[in-house]
């Protein structure tokens, strides 16, 4: 939980989208409105006591930034207009603007997601990740999961955990049957990252859901035209399956994936030999799985791990027992309290 926090400082720092703050982040979050005010407090001081009426503040130039001496000389009795040499509020103003901004912001982001949380009935604040890793963690093929020439032919690595030491997870969603509206808004306002795998027979009834999700920012990945066990079929079969699917989400959603999971995790050498022809250059599997009232693992011992990937679906109530808010409910109250964040899948690939 302690690197977690530490992160949150470097996601403050940062104050880029979703990375805002959380329950744990906090003391950080809150330290940087304590700065910008201090600074604010500094400018509006120098305006008030020169007499200045309330200038609107969109006005500000930054030009004229040569001269002057720093505030609080007292020397100068009357403020020059802005822009005119010696108008000083281009030095100081700006700057404090721009950190009121961002503290703001980062107010805003914080205090939006903790009522989010309230609001989608989560035991805490989830956690926010650590800033993404300047350098992608190797990929290799998690041992006994190898096909013969796996390393030799290039084929794609195989895995179920990103090697890391963040104290992250990633979620996956695979098969695309439900679509429930609700799941969006949730993730949305929760802004919690994931990655989804996408069978053609299940989301072709509705591919504008899909591409709702993927314009709130999630990649979608190939998970097989038919859903069929790749393993069973000769290889121009598992070919047509996943090259065929990586043309649909391409016409559909503009992007010919990178990242390719089979149905049921059954593969053996031509699924990956195919996944290679058609462009894939990784496979991630899963170490947990979450439904909407339990979670299974494939470790004994039942504990997450850093970089672990967990695979859910989209599925209702027709499926398990529960909607995808309530899976999303389960997830995140676990990995909270166990002290995760979630990362996204592609920022450490
Ligand atoms: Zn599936």
């Amino acid at each position: 939980m302690r690197l977690v926090r530490q992160n949150y400082v470097e996601g403050a720092k940062q104050a880029n989208g979703w990375r805002g703050s959380g329950v744990r982040g906090g003391i950080a979050v809150l330290a940087v409105p304590a700065l910008a005010v201090a600074v604010i407090v500094s400018g509006c001081a120098e305006g008030g006591a020169k007499g200045g009426s309330g200038e609107s503040s969109g006005e500000v130039s930054r030009e004229g930034s040569g001269g002057g001496s720093e505030e609080g000389s007292g020397v100068e009795r009357r403020r020059p207009f802005h822009g005119q040499p010696g108008d000083r509020r281009s030095l100081v103003e700006p700057p404090a603007r721009d950190l009121d901004a961002y503290a703001g912001k980062l107010r805003r982001s914080y205090a939006a997601r903790v009522a989010a949380a309230k609001r989608w009935g989560l035991a805490e604040v989830p956690l926010t990740p650590p800033p993404p890793p300047e350098r992608k963690p190797v990929l290799e093929t998690r041992e006994g999961f190898e096909v013969d020439g796996h390393v030799e032919d290039g084929l794609p690595p195989v895995f179920t955990t990103i090697p890391t030491r963040d104290k992250v997870v990633f979620l996956t969603i695979d098969d695309g049957a439900e679509k429930d509206p609700a799941f969006l808004r949730m993730m949305s306002e929760l802004k919690i990252p994931y990655t989804a795998f996408l069978s053609d027979y299940l989301i072709k009834e509705d591919y504008g859901y899909f591409a709702r999700m993927r314009d709130r920012g999630v990649v979608i990945n190939n998970h097989t035209l038919n859903h069929r066990v790749m393993r069973a079929l000769p290889y121009a079969a598992q070919k047509r399956e996943i090259c065929g699917m990586q043309d649909v989400i391409e016409e559909r959603y503009g992007t010919r994936p990178t990242l390719f999971r089979p149905p049921y995790g059954s593969y053996d050498q031509n699924t990956l030999r195919a996944a290679k022809v058609c462009g894939i250059k990784a496979v991630p599997l899963w170490n947990e799985e979450v439904f909407a009232d339990r979670w299974d693992y494939r470790e004994t011992d039942r504990t997450l791990r850093p970089g672990d990937i967990v695979l859910s679906h989209f599925r209702g109530r027709d499926h398990w027992k529960g909607t995808m808010p309530d899976m999303i409910r389960r997830f995140l109250d676990l990995v909270t309290a166990e002290g995760y964040a979630v990362a996204r899948l592609e920022d450490y690939l």
